[in-house]
């Protein structure tokens, strides 16, 4: 078959996935793609790096090949081919080899009325770290959508996606997405942007009081343009800080600054924080961030490799990618872990000394750990009430929920029986533990957003376990 065939169902396939997604996640990873060239039973396409190419093919190449079939009548297998994009000026040589998303991507049809003017750097932004951008962020399903709205958020603060909200446990990127954001923006204008954690906003506020400064306390904070907040979670029962940040959020809302926070749960899940500031949380836009799935996490490990001049093989990052499954710092941690020692040993990365090595984060202690009683105190804390009242014989809805989700919890990350859970959570019989399970079942399916909870109490368990 001539090529010039295929080329048209590349055109046919850009229109068909142009429907099927959102308009910016489809010019993310669409408008860098070229067609290349064609054999008898592939298509080839260009991609501007190897992070495109493994992303692109993560997240799109079976539905690229589907579309193929149903056009051609034919199996035809999609290659990505790397070819780096020639650009006018010197520009980041570097980003276009490690293919991260740099502020100044996809070019091409995006209206992008951001980009840097200048091709020297800027002075870092005082707050934000350095390493925290949108191109050391691997984006994996389990975070794209947080991602892409994070780009859109820094391409036009103060506009689409404002206030914007970042949940999930720890260790799964929330600082570094927040800070990407901040990192973007200031890269690319002379907004003014504040980041600063819950806690140093509190202690900023406490200090301001004591010196009678919260005239400037409050300029400080209300007139940025963006402002980033880590951690709200932390502004639980403590109501004054609440009410001053009340009146910052209004402030910055009425003059359209952007505004972002972090936090370790859902916002329906905080406790002890007014009525009206949690009306202005719940008003955000909530994205939240999920552990990674073995793919991801491998290319997590494969971007934290890179610059760092170091041999792994691809079978110890299998091996690593498959094994720490908890959270994004776990996993780098695991990765620095090795690297240390055996630069220390002076010895090369092998299957066989990462097994040793490792032997310890492997071996899952946080799993072995995981009691009963573990889980009973966690989700006892999260709701405000004691073990005691998940054991007891109360059958309120604010204990009864939450000790049906304990069982469902202790059911799916041990292999205690049902019978034996019973007798844990107070004498009861197993069908009780049965009928808990189907309960919290049923309401995941009506309830999307416990399925998210249920995950965050999941990795609090785990904390807790590994430090008991
Ligand atoms: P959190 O604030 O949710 O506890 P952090 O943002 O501090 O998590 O992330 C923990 C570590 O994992 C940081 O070193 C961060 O750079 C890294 N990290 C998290 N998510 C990603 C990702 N998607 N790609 C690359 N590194 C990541
Ligand atoms: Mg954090």
């Amino acid at each position: 078959m001539a090529e010039w065939d295929y080329e048209v169902f590349w055109r046919e396939i850009l229109n068909q996935m142009r429907l099927e997604l959102e308009e910016q996640e489809y010019s993310i990873w669409f408008n860098s793609l070229e067609y290349l060239k064609a054999g008898e039973n592939t298509i080839t396409i260009s991609v501007p790096s190897s992070f495109y190419r493994d992303q692109v093919r993560l997240r799109y190449q079976n539905r690229i090949e589907t579309i193929l079939k149903e056009l051609t009548g034919k199996e035809l297998t999609v290659f990505f081919e790397v070819i780096p994009r020639k650009r006018g000026e010197p520009g980041p040589a570097q980003t276009e080899e490690t293919g991260k998303i740099s502020p100044e991507w996809p070019e091409p049809g995006s209206n992008n009325r951001q980009t840097p003017k200048t091709p020297e750097k800027k002075a870092r932004h005082p707050q934000l770290r350095e390493d925290y951008t949108f191109d050391k962020y691997v984006i994996g399903e389990n975070n794209s959508f947080a991602v892409n709205a994070a780009i859109a958020i820094s391409r036009n603060p103060g506009t689409a996606y404002n206030p914007f909200l970042i949940y999930g446990g720890v260790g799964l990127g929330k600082t570094h997405l927040m800070q990407a954001i901040g990192n973007y923006i200031h890269e690319s204008s002379d907004t003014k942007i504040i980041y600063i954690t819950a806690e140093n906003f509190l202690n900023e506020f406490v200090q301001a009081i004591s010196e009678n400064k919260t005239n400037t306390f409050k300029n400080k904070f209300r007139y940025t343009d963006v402002l980033l907040i880590d951690d709200i979670h932390f502004f639980q029962d403590k109501p004054g800080v609440q009410e001053e940040l009340f009146h910052t959020f209004n402030t910055l809302m009425d003059s359209k600054r952007q505004l972002a926070f972090t936090c370790d749960r859902p916002v329906s899940e905080l406790k002890k924080i007014s009525e009206r500031l949690m009306s202005r949380f719940e008003q955000c836009l909530k994205v939240d961030l999920q552990p990674p799935k073995y793919e991801t996490r491998c290319a997590i490990l494969k971007s934290t490799l890179e610059g760092q001049g170091v041999l792994v093989p691809d079978e110890v990052i299998d091996l690593i990618g498959k094994n720490v499954s908890t959270n994004v710092r776990d996993l780098i941690s695991a990765l620095n872990k090795l690297i240390a020692y055996t630069k220390l040993m002076g010895q090369p990365i092998t299957l066989e000394n990462t097994q040793q090595q490792l032997r310890d984060v492997f071996a899952s202690p946080r799993q072995a750990n995981m009691s009963i009683d573990n889980i009973q105190r966690v989700v006892a804390e999260y709701f405000s009430l004691t073990p005691n009242d998940l054991k007891g014989k109360k059958r309120t809805q604010n204990i009864v929920f939450p000790r049906q989700l304990a069982m469902y919890i202790a059911h799916e990350i041990t292999e205690y029986s049902t019978t034996e859970l019973g007798q844990a959570f107070g004498g009861r019989d197993h069908t009780t533990v049965m009928h808990s399970c189907q309960k919290i079942e049923d309401q995941i399916r009506s309830d999307p957003t416990l399925d998210s909870t249920i995950e965050i109490l999941k990795r609090m368990i785990k904390e807790y376990s590994a430090k008991s």
